[in-house]
């Protein structure tokens, strides 16, 4: 589904992405580890179209989606997750969820998404699509909570809500057990199972959380320094002796 060709990302002088290739298939949880500084984070966004490559090639179904913006991305189904942004702190879950576009396409489709939010309270289709979001990721009794309000196991529930609320294919997800108590991490990780089997997602998921992993990727790769070590099922890449020796030097 997604191939990643030779990409590179410098800052500066520093190869934070160092001629990385990799393959997404359709239908996988694929898992992306590695040790602190590994450049994952920086691949995501250069995929994601959040910080442009400083060359090789991305290409979705074998269409080429190198720097392309996030809002083409989206467009394609191509979504990473972000935090929920400050200024919707203040409004309710379901609120949250709502502030979907209507007819709009394009760059605004993307805007409405992520920066400016519109809420399409007078529909009631996105109403019951929001509803029905809650119930499936198990957190409807709290749609009248304030966003900001919620623990940060509730707020990455929200973030894989609002991929719902879109027609997603593919969704990165960075660290979504950060700071997350296990009974929630372990309801994140049913919607993303549920996601991926009932609704056909494709995932990549970024996680320290070796359970986690365990639980729901294969394959998982593995990048150290820029560059990816191994891929492969995650008995595999714990015997892969040139991850151990990347997590042995940090
Ligand atoms: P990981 O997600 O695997 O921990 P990152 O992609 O966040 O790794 O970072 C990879 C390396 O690139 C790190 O050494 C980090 O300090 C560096 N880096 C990331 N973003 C920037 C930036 N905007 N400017 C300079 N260096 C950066």
């Amino acid at each position: 589904m997604i191939e990643v060709k030779d990409l590179r990302k410098q800052f500066g002088g520093f190869h934070a992405v160092d001629g990385a290739s990799l393959s997404i298939n359709e239908g996988s949880i694929t898992g992306l580890i590695g040790p602190n500084g590994a450049g994952k984070t920086t691949l995501f966004n250069v995929i994601a179209g959040v910080l442009p490559p400083t060359s090789g090639q991305v290409t979705m179904g074998g269409e080429d989606i190198t720097g392309l913006p996030p809002h083409e991305l989206f467009e394609k189904g191509l979504l990473r997750t972000f935090q929920i942004a400050h200024e919707f702190s203040s409004m309710t879950v379901r609120e949250n969820l709502m502030m979907v576009p209507g007819a709009q396409s394009g760059e605004s489709l993307w805007n409405t998404w992520f920066h400016r939010g519109q809420i399409a309270l007078e529909e009631a289709a996105t109403l019951k699509k929001a509803d029905e979001v809650l119930e499936f990721l198990t957190i409807d009794h709290l749609k009248n909570e304030k966003a900001g309000n919620l623990s940060g196991g509730q707020k990455k529930l929200l973030e894989l809500g609002r991929t719902m609320m879109v027609d997603a294919k593919i969704v990165f997800l960075d660290e979504v057990g950060a700071g997350v108590n296990r009974t929630l991490l372990n309801t994140i990780g049913d919607a993303i199972i549920r996601l991926n089997k009932e609704r056909g997602y494709t995932f990549v998921v970024i996680e320290h959380d070796m359970d986690f992993i365990a639980r729901l990727c294969e394959p998982v790769i593995c990048m150290a320094e820029g560059k990816v070590l191994a891929q492969g099922t995650l008995d595999e890449i714990k015997a892969n002796e040139h991850v151990i020796e990347a997590y042995l030097g940090t």
